[in-house]
C-alpha cells in the first residue's frame, strides 16, 4: 500500500468516510453542499434550537414553540372537508391543548388511548377554543419511556439538499463526537481569548450545536453570545490574515522603483486652472514616495464623487511616463473610460506625451495601431476598459496600471491588468481608484491587501446638493421645474432607471421617457444616451451636453460613474425608490460640481416599502458619501456594498460584516501579533478557513 505523502496536519480536516452512516451517495450530496471533512460538519451551525429542556403548563402558554406534557383526554377523527385528527391534551394546569393532524395513519389514531401521558413539541397558536398545535411532534410516556428531559436544547440545522434533516443532524453529532479533547484544534493564542473573553474553540462550537438549558438564545441568534463571537472572530482573523498574505507576497514581487524628478508633473500643474486641494497634495504625495520604491505600490485611492481623484492619477501617471514608461487605466464602462481620455488627452498631449484609446468596439485598423504602439512603447498612456486585459494586448513596458471604480472589477482582473507589466521579477506599481466609500472597519478587512488613502476633501466652490423627494404623482411639476431652470441657462439630467435586467429594456424605457419629454418641452434641448447607443453616438451626445449643446440629457444610469459635466445642476431619477443608496449617492455626484446651486430630485412612485422610504430619507439628510455609506451597510449589508470585490470575501461562513464590525480592530491587532510572531500558527489558521477563497483570490 502507498504511504500518504503528507499526514494531516489538522484532525479537523479529516474526510468523512469512516463517519457512521456516510455512504457514498451521501458523501456526493455533502460534497455538493462543500462539506468534505469533519470541520465543515462542525461549521454546519444551527439555524435555531428548540428547547425540549422543559416542560410548560398549558396554562401559561404564550403563544411559540412550546413542549407540554398531559393526559390524552378526548380523540376525534373526522373526514368532514379533509382529513383531521384532533387529540385534547390535559394537564396539571388544568388546561386543555388541542392537537390538530391533517396528515396521520390509522394505527396512530389507535396509539391516541385516553387517559395515556404524551409530551409534544410545537408552535402554540389560540384558536377559537383555546391553544393548539398542529402536527406537533409528540412522544407516547409509560414506564419504559419515562421521559427523561434533555439537558440541552436541540439544535435545528440549515437543510443539505437531498439529506433529511435527521440525517444532519446525525451527521453533525457524530462530527462532534470526533472533536478532539482540549486544546488540539487550538490556535488562537490565550493571551487573545482572554483578553477578548471568549471560549476555546471546542468549547464554542460544543456550545453552538448544544447549548444547555437556559442559554441566552437571543444572543446566540444575534451573534453576540461569547461562543459565536469565538468563531466569527476566528474566521475573520483568517480572512484577514490571508488578505495581509497576499499582500506580502506581492510586495516581495519587487517592481522597479520610478524616481522621476517630476518635471512633467509640475508643468501639468501650472497648465491646470485650479490648485490641488491637500487632500489631493496628500494623495498625491503618497502615490510619489510608493512609486519610488523598489516594491509594487499597492494603493486605493478612496474618494467621494467630484474628489478629484482623476487629476491624482494623471499626476501619477506623469511620474511613470518621465521615467520613460507605460501607464495603463482601465475603466468599467467605455463612456466613463472615453471621459478619462479626454481628460488625459486635454491634459497630457500638450506636453507631448501619447495617450492611446483602447476599447471592444475599435475598428481593425485603428485597433492593430493601438496594439502595435502599446507593444513597440510608443504608447505611452493606454487607457481603455476591459479591453485593455485581454491576451493579446502585450505592453512594451508597463509600470503603472491604474483601475477606477475598482468596486465594478474583481480582485483577479485588477491582478489581470497587474500581470500584464509582469517581467518574471517585477510586476507594476497599482494604483486603484474608487468613489464607493466604504467605513474605516471594513475597508480595514476588505482592502487589508492595499494600503488606502482617502480624499476627504472637495474642490473648494462647490455648494452642496439639496435633495429632493417627489412623488411621481407630481411629475408635472417636476417637467415645469425643469423648463423653469433651463430657461436659467442651467442644464439637466433625467435619469431613467432599470425596470429589468436588460439593457434592450431600459434603452426603451429611456426612449419613451425622452419622447415624452420632448413633447412636453418644446423649445428645449434635449438629448438621449443608453447603453444601446453605438460608442461613437454615446460619445458625440456625451460632447454635445457638455458643450451646451443641449439643455436636459435623458439617459440610463450608464451615466451612473465618473461623467463630468460641471454647469448641470439640476438631476432627476425617475423610480427612485428602485435604486440602492450607493446608485443614488452616485448619480447625485452628477451635479453639484460647478459653482451653482444644485438639486437632485428623487422621483418615486408611491406607496413607498419601509426600505426605500429609509434610504430617500438617507439621501436627503446627508450628502456626504461616508455617511450614506454607513446607512448602507445598516441597511444593505457589506455583500452589495463592496461589489465584485465582495467575492474574496464572500466565503464567510459565520461572519457578518455589517454585525461584527466591532470586533474588526482586534482582528487586525491579532493578526498583526500572528504574522510577527507565529507565522506557522497564522497559515494554520488559512488553511482553516479560507482555502477556497484563498485559492480564487491568488488568481
Ligand atoms: P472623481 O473623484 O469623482 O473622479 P473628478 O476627478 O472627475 O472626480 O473631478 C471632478 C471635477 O472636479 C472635475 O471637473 C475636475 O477637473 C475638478 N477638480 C478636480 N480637482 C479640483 C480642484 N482641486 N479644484 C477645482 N476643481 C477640481
Ligand atoms: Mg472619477
Amino acid at each position: 500500500m502507498d504511504t500518504p505523502l503528507t499526514p494531516p496536519v489538522d484532525p479537523a480536516a479529516a474526510p468523512l468516510g469512516d463517519l457512521p452512516g456516510c455512504g457514498p451517495r451521501t458523501l456526493e450530496k455533502l460534497a455538493a453542499r462543500g462539506v468534505l471533512t469533519l470541520q465543515d460538519l462542525w461549521l454546519h451551525l444551527p439555524l435555531r434550537y428548540e428547547d425540549r429542556t422543559r416542560v410548560v403548563p398549558i396554562r401559561a402558554l404564550a403563544g411559540g414553540p412550546a413542549q407540554v406534557e398531559g393526559r390524552i383526554t378526548a380523540v376525534e377523527s373526522g373526514f368532514r372537508f379533509r382529513p383531521q385528527l384532533k387529540v385534547a391534551v390535559e394537564d396539571e394546569s388544568g388546561a386543555t391543548l388541542l392537537l390538530r393532524f391533517f396528515h396521520f395513519h390509522r394505527t396512530q389514531v389507535a396509539s391516541f388511548g385516553i387517559g395515556r401521558r404524551i409530551r409534544v413539541y410545537g408552535e402554540a397558536r389560540f384558536g377559537a377554543h383555546g391553544p393548539e398545535i398542529v402536527h406537533p411532534s409528540y412522544r407516547l410516556l409509560d414506564e419504559a419511556d419515562p421521559g427523561v428531559l434533555s439537558g440541552a436544547l436541540d439544535p435545528v440545522y440549515p437543510a443539505i439538499e437531498g439529506i433529511g434533516a435527521a440525517s444532519v443532524a446525525r451527521l453533525v453529532a457524530e462530527a462532534m463526537r470526533r472533536l478532539p479533547p482540549g486544546e488540539a484544534l487550538e490556535l488562537l493564542p490565550a493571551a487573545w481569548r482572554t483578553r477578548l473573553g471568549l471560549p476555546t474553540l471546542c468549547e464554542a462550537l460544543a456550545l453552538a450545536h448544544r447549548p444547555p438549558a437556559g442559554t441566552d438564545l437571543a444572543a446566540l441568534a444575534e451573534g453576540r453570545h461569547p461562543a459565536l463571537q469565538r468563531l466569527v472572530f476566528e474566521e475573520l482573523l483568517a480572512h484577514h490574515i490571508s488578505l495581509r498574505r497576499q499582500r506580502i507576497a506581492m510586495k516581495r514581487e519587487g517592481a522597479r522603483a520610478i524616481a522621476s524628478g517630476g518635471e512633467l508633473a509640475a508643468r501639468l500643474r501650472a497648465a491646470l486652472p485650479f490648485s490641488l486641494t491637500s487632500a489631493q497634495e496628500r494623495v498625491f504625495a503618497a502615490c510619489r514616495h510608493d512609486l519610488a520604491q523598489a516594491s509594487p505600490m499597492l494603493r486605493l485611492v478612496q474618494g467621494d464623487v467630484g474628489s478629484g481623484k482623476t487629476v491624482v492619477a494623471a499626476l501619477a501617471a506623469l511620474l511613470a511616463v518621465e521615467a520613460g514608461r507605460q501607464v495603463a487605466l482601465m475603466a468599467p464602462t467605455e463612456l466613463l473610460a472615453e471621459q478619462h481620455l479626454a481628460n488625459f488627452a486635454a491634459w497630457l498631449e500638450p506636453l507631448g506625451v501619447r495617450v492611446v484609446w483602447l476599447a471592444g468596439k475599435l475598428g481593425t485598423r485603428a485597433r492593430t495601431q493601438a496594439l502595435a504602439a502599446i507593444a513597440d512603447g510608443s504608447a505611452q498612456v493606454v487607457i481603455g476598459t476591459h479591453a485593455l486585459m485581454q491576451e493579446h494586448v502585450a505592453f512594451h513596458d508597463l509600470a503603472l496600471a491604474i483601475v477606477d471604480e475598482q468596486h465594478r472589477f474583481g480582485v483577479h482582473q485588477r491582478l489581470a491588468l497587474r500581470d500584464k507589466g509582469a517581467d518574471g521579477r517585477c510586476v507594476p506599481h497599482q494604483l486603484v481608484m474608487t468613489a464607493t466609500p466604504i467605513p474605516r472597519t471594513l475597508a480595514m478587512t476588505a482592502y487589508a491587501d492595499l494600503d488606502v488613502s482617502v480624499i476627504d476633501e472637495l474642490p473648494p466652490g462647490r455648494t452642496p446638493v439639496q435633495t429632493v423627494a417627489v412623488s411621481a404623482e407630481r411629475r408635472a411639476e417636476v417637467v415645469e421645474r425643469i423648463r423653469g431652470a433651463c430657461s436659467d441657462g442651467r442644464q439637466a439630467y433625467w435619469v431613467c432607471t432599470l425596470i429589468e435586467d436588460s439593457a434592450e429594456v431600459e434603452a426603451q424605457a429611456a426612449q419613451s421617457t425622452f419622447d415624452q419629454l420632448m413633447a412636453q418641452l418644446p423649445g428645449l434641448r434635449i438629448g438621449l444616451v443608453h447603453g444601446r447607443l453605438k460608442a461613437a453616438q454615446k460619445q458625440e451626445t456625451m460632447r454635445a451636453f457638455k458643450a451646451r449643446e443641449f439643455d436636459v440629457l435623458v439617459a440610463t444610469t450608464v451615466i451612473e460613474v465618473g461623467v463630468d459635466v460641471p454647469n448641470a445642476s439640476l438631476m432627476l431619477i425617475e423610480n427612485a425608490e428602485r435604486l440602492g443608496l450607493a446608485q443614488l449617492h452616485q448619480l447625485r455626484g452628477r451635479v453639484g460640481r460647478g459653482a451653482a446651486a444644485s438639486t437632485c430630485v428623487l422621483l418615486y412612485q408611491p406607496p413607498l416599502s419601509a426600505m426605500a422610504r429609509e434610504r430617500i430619507e438617507a439621501m436627503r439628510a446627508s450628502n456626504d458619501g461616508f455617511v450614506i455609506a454607513e446607512k448602507d451597510l445598516a441597511l444593505r449589508g457589506p455583500g452589495e456594498l463592496l461589489g465584485a470585490r465582495q467575492t474574496g470575501l464572500a466565503g464567510f461562513r459565520i461572519a457578518d460584516l455589517a454585525r461584527d464590525a466591532a470586533l474588526l480592530p482586534a482582528v487586525r491587532d491579532c493578526a498583526d501579533v500572528l504574522l510577527a510572531e507565529d507565522p506557522a500558527r497564522a497559515d494554520r489558521l488559512v488553511a482553516r478557513w479560507v482555502g477556497g477563497a484563498a485559492r480564487y483570490a491568488g488568481a
